[in-house]
């Protein structure tokens, strides 16, 4: 047999949360079972494959690997009425990563540190024991396995049941979900290799944005992430504005992907005794330009950290696994909390309003806002009568 019956930990999910979580977890001494329901990991992709390269170092890459596609050093946001604003990434360069490559590269590191990673392994149950988690039911080559363990972590991804199935609740409201749609084109033409574009409009992509994210000279995710509910697809609006763009129109479709976004709806309770859930799976996602890969890492990182700590404690019960769920709102939670609520402004934006910000302040100030530093963008948007109500919504 490929795996045993029992581990420390189980965990479900092996996107970059479960493979954080399953590394850190192997890499501080525990039995660490990592299943997967897709036959490959990291395919098909539901991703414009966005990172920084700070966070790709971060992982113990250099950023010369294979999975990096290309890099970029720049932003172009546009906006509605056509404005360009250029923004410099200050600090860091931003990676176009090809996530099939990646989430494997990372379940590598994971492998490598002792952890059993099994791919097309479905956990489609979890083991209770009056009434508290104690492993999960899996189907593996067609037959259902019971597996013990002492923590269950769910990184199943936004469509994820396990954590619901242990009994905690994390619907998501169908305003905290963004819809995303993407084809990976090839033979257009870009001004910039090494910059991505992102537009922005009501009319083009309703709280959200259209990206082009460049994996080489001629190829890019061209992609857009909407808020669900509108009158048309995400994939309506985009070929819409494809049709409008002759130099990416022109090109061909090599990949077409689509999945959600939560963007919003942040779980104030993330464990059970013997349970704790990651990454898109806990709506672990920036809510503003929906960048889940690092938020869903650095939670699995969060969550081994304790996992660890509590079975060397013995004590795996809610009170103790609870430390990763405050440790998590401390690091990461009350960031995103002040962004999701950058985005509920954002999404109450008209055209004009998104003019005048084009014409009032500068991409990297725009940059800065997008991973929750507002602060100079208020102070400038306090100065210009026409924005002085998007401030006060603000502070
Ligand atoms: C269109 C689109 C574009 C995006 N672009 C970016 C971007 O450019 N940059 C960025 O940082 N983020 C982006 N994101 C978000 C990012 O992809 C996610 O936030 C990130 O992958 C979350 O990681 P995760 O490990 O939580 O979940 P996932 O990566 O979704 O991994 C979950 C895994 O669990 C598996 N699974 C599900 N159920 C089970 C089960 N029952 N048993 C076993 N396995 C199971 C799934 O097959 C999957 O492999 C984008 C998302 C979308 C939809």
């Amino acid at each position: 047999m490929l795996f045993k019956n029992e581990y420390d930990v189980v965990i479900a999910g092996a996107g970059p949360g479960g493979a954080a979580a399953a590394r850190k977890c192997a890499e501080g001494g525990l039995s660490v079972l990592l299943l997967e329901k897709r036959q490959e990991i990291g395919a098909p992709k539901r991703c414009g494959e966005g990172l920084g390269l700070s966070f790709v170092n971060h992982l113990g890459f250099k950023g010369n690997e294979g999975f990096v596609t290309n890099m970029v050093d720049n932003a172009c946001l546009v906006a509605p009425n056509g404005k360009e604003i250029m923004a410099e990434f200050p600090d860091d360069k931003g990676c176009i990563l090809e996530r099939k490559l990646f989430d494997k590269a990372l379940c590598y590191k994971a492998a490598e540190a002792g952890a059993k990673i099994i791919a097309k392994a479905k956990v489609i149950d979890v083991l209770k024991e009056n009434g508290k988690i104690t492993g999960i039911k899996a189907k593996i080559d067609g037959k259902t396995i019971e597996i013990k363990s002492k923590i269950v972590i769910a990184a199943d991804g936004v469509e994820s049941k396990i954590a619901r199935m242990a009994g905690l609740d994390t619907k998501n409201r169908a305003q905290d979900i963004d819809s995303g749609f993407q084809y990976e084109m090839a033979g257009i033409e870009l001004k910039d290799s090494n910059r991505i574009y992102l537009y922005f409009g009501n009319d083009i992509a309703p709280r959200g944005y259209i990206w082009i994210f460049p994996k080489g000279k001629t190829v890019a995710n061209v992609g857009i992430g909407i808020a669900g509910n509108r009158k048309k697809t995400a994939k309506e609006y985009l070929d819409e504005w494809i049709e409008t763009q002759p130099k990416i129109k022109k090109g061909s479709i090599i990949e077409v992907n689509s999945g959600g976004i939560p963007v919003g709806g942040l779980l104030k309770k993330m464990t059970l005794d013997n349970f704790m859930v990651v990454g898109d799976a806990a709506h672990q996602v920036n809510p503003l330009h929906g960048g889940g890969i690092d938020e869903a890492t650095v939670a699995g990182e969060i969550s081994a950290k304790i996992a660890i700590k509590a079975i060397k404690k013995g004590d795996t019960s809610d009170k103790t696994l609870k430390e990763y769920n405050d440790l998590w709102w401390k690091t990461r939670g009350k960031d995103l909390e002040k962004i999701e609520k950058y985005r509920n402004l954002v999404e109450k934006l008209t055209d004009e309003d998104m003019n005048i910000l084009a014409g009032a302040v500068s991409g990297t100030e725009l940059l800065d806002f997008a991973v929750g530093k507002g602060e100079t963008l208020v102070k400038i948007l306090m100065k210009n009568p026409k924005l002085f109500k998007l401030a006060r919504h603000l502070i």
